[in-house]
């Protein structure tokens, strides 16, 4: 462990709710966002951050914190836009930086009545579905990236939704292995291909699966040009994990390029 590391633990915050969006609301001053409050006032709003400006291209949905007890995916999409200001002044953005901030105040996967958000994109009337889905009505994403964690994962990985001829995912992973390594072996019964689980097609039927729409299927079957849900092992460090998140996100800009 280094120094960084070792100061990063002493001192992180990462299920302090009002912290973290009073640090958001200073990036979005930065970067020119808008902060719109989607639900749940009081304790734990649900925020929403777009350009204020109109800006060209198709450019990012970016979102963490949708299970509560993934606290890197979190703090890495925070970071990241701490770092990456300009970036955010120069892409079009649709921004969810915690969708489920009971859950992270209460370290719970689910909400606070028990849903799973990641299965409810196809259930409206939940509030906060509800609300995102209005707050991104109508527009197309290069890119749609849901952050994640996995208690079961012994390394980083990647699920992509792509266009036949189009990837991602590897590239990413070369990016960020320097930090996590790749996970070996199943997930969901599936061998990940060098940690990317790639899908195409046959989307309805994991939905069927699963027993509900997850983030990324709804976006990839409605205006984003992929999909990508990327997941850091939980029980490594939460420093490299946050970093992960953090390399991950500048490898999506960095390959989608000024024209996203
Ligand atoms: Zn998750």
């Amino acid at each position: 462990m280094d120094s960084d590391e070792r100061a990063y633990l002493a001192t992180h915050r990462s299920h302090e709710v009002g912290h973290l969006l009073r640090r958001w609301r200073a990036v979005a001053r930065k970067a020119d966002l808008q902060v719109v409050s989607l639900t749940g006032g009081g304790d734990n709003p649900v925020l929403g951050l777009r350009n204020r400006r109109s800006v060209p291209g198709n450019g990012f949905y970016l979102s963490a914190g949708i299970h509560g007890d993934e606290p890197a995916a979190v703090q890495g999409l925070l970071q990241w836009a701490e770092n990456n200001v300009q970036s955010l002044r120069e892409h079009p953005v649709a921004i969810f930086p915690c969708l489920n901030p009971w859950g992270l105040r209460n370290n719970r996967r689910e909400d606070a009545e028990g849903r799973d958000l990641n299965r409810s994109f196809d259930r409206p009337g939940i509030p906060v579905i509800g609300a995102l889905l209005d707050f991104i009505s109508r527009r197309d994403f290069a890119v749609a990236v849901s952050l994640h964690e996995d208690f079961d994962a012994n390394g980083m990985y990647v699920y992509e939704l792509a266009r036949q001829g189009e990837s991602l995912g590897e590239d990413l992973l070369e990016r960020v292995e320097g930090v996590i390594p790749r996970h070996q072996g199943e997930v969901e019964g599936r061998i990940p291909k060098n940690g990317v689980m790639r899908r195409t097609r046959g989307l309805m039927k994991i939905v069927r699966e699963i027993g509900g729409m997850p983030e990324s299927i709804h976006l990839f079957l409605n205006g984003a040009r992929a999909a990508l849900t990327f997941e850091t092992p939980s029980e490594y460090s939460l420093y490299r994990r946050v970093q992960c998140h953090i390399r991950f996100l500048e490898g999506v800009v960095d390959l989608i390029g000024p024209e996203g």
